[in-house]
């Protein structure tokens, strides 16, 4: 048994406060009966609707994906173009990436069906550490990896410290390799970064998002995330 506004909530239909308004308003009934307390525990079977409409009950999955490069970070693509979710053809539930990864950026990639986990995965205020192998045009002096350490102004403001290490820099082919670790997650944010240093982005991945890593998994890859590590994000 599950309370209410979080099997409202983890359907994806609106945030857990916002599903204790929708009960609290009367818009919310079990097996046909108006429910306006909070904290009401529903099974497995018994339906529930917001405003009239069903919502759908799946057993609630978590997959830890590789994502390769040239792939999109969506459920559908209206140009036809391959997504992430082509990479799971044998799983029924209706899964979709928790936040995203630009085409040409490869890794670390979670999908799930929970709505409610990925608001928390994806919100500002939970500031999951997501950490990026990054392949720069240009080697990258010391000076500008403190840019970007202590924060970088974009048009949408300025980015918030990193942690950022130097990896290598091949000199012959002109580029430095570095770890940064942000945990802000706006559009393009690495490549904005690296952009506004005059070192443009070449290739990025994503090796870790919070303690999780990519071990074990080849590109194109995924795993199912274990109950415990499900429960150490949330
Ligand atoms: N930052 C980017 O610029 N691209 C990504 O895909 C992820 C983070």
């Amino acid at each position: 048994m599950e309370r209410l506004q979080k099997v409202i909530a983890q359907a994806g239909i609106a945030s857990r406060r916002k599903a204790e308004q929708l009960i609290q308003e009367g818009k919310v009934t079990v097996n046909g009966k108006t429910i306006t307390e909070l904290g009401t525990k529903v099974g497995v079977n018994d339906e529930v609707e917001v405003e009239g409409v069903p919502i759908e009950r799946e057993r609630k999955v978590y997959y830890l994906f590789y994502k390769p490069r040239g792939i999109i970070s969506a459920v559908t693509d209206d140009k036809g173009r391959k997504t992430v979710t082509d990479f799971f053809p044998g799983v029924e539930e209706r899964i979709f990436p928790v936040g995203r990864l630009d085409y040409d950026t490869s890794g670390l990639l979670l999908l799930t069906n929970d709505g409610e986990f990925a608001n928390l995965m994806t919100h500002p205020r939970y500031e999951m550490d997501k950490t990026y192998i990054v392949k720069t045009e240009g080697i990258v002096q010391r000076h500008m990896l403190k840019r970007l350490m202590t924060g970088i102004k974009l048009e949408d403001g300025k980015t918030a410290p990193a942690k950022v290490k130097e990896l290598s820099i091949d000199k012959k082919k002109n580029r430095s390799l570095i770890e940064i670790t942000i945990h802000e997650g706006r559009n393009r944010q690495v490549r904005r970064m690296f952009e506004a240093i005059g070192h443009p982005v070449q290739k990025l991945r994503r090796d870790r998002f919070a303690h999780l890593t990519l071990q074990g998994l080849n590109a194109g890859e995924y795993r199912e995330l274990t109950a415990h590590e499900v429960k150490q994000l949330r």
